[in-house]
């Protein structure tokens, strides 16, 4: 979606509503897609006080195996992002701020941008999962296993593994 923001230049308290939802399912991330669904973006463009301030508020369900146990884990994330938009930027560019020359914001852009910076590092079924066991496969959240080996960490089992060698 690329706004046309000349009318929200052009007119002090002017404001446009953004209300869509934009599909990222093709987004490849950490050996997936886990935007299965639109991500929602709600948000508006106003003038006030002779700047023109931006709003952007997404929300979006992420859906990817848990990091430990593998099991598929659906979880809710949102994002906010405000900047200030003006035509033209005196000195450094800036965090706050984001040039539009030509008065037109592609908001999509935008939307991307924020959502894959925010994606989720660690994604967890339960912050206590238990993962699988690295002796037989047995996911620990159902029960212990029966094959003795219980150290479910797999950086100290990588450690394990090299001392063994
Ligand atoms: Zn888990
Ligand atoms: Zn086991």
């Amino acid at each position: 979606m690329v706004l046309d923001l000349k009318s929200v230049f052009a007119d002090e308290g002017k404001e446009i509503i953004i209300d869509y939802s934009l599909d990222m399912s093709d987004t490849d991330y950490a050996g997936g897609y886990p935007l299965k669904t639109p991500v929602s973006v709600k948000g508006r463009v106003r003038s006030h006080a002779g700047t023109v301030e931006l709003i952007l508020d997404m929300n979006y369900t992420y859906t990817a195996p848990c990091d430990r146990c593998g099991t598929e884990t659906v979880r809710d994330y949102g994002v906010s992002f405000e900047r200030m938009l003006a035509t033209s930027i005196e000195g450094e560019e800036s965090d706050t701020i984001i040039a539009v020359p030509d008065m037109m914001l592609d908001v999509d852009e935008l939307v991307f941008t924020e959502v894959f910076l925010s994606l989720p590092r660690k994604h967890l079924c339960s912050e206590t999962c238990k993962g699988y066991c690295l002796g037989c496969g047995k996911n620990l959240n159902e029960g212990d296993c029966e094959c003795g080996k219980t150290d479910t960490d797999p950086r100290l089992s990588k450690l394990k593994e090299l001392l063994d060698n």
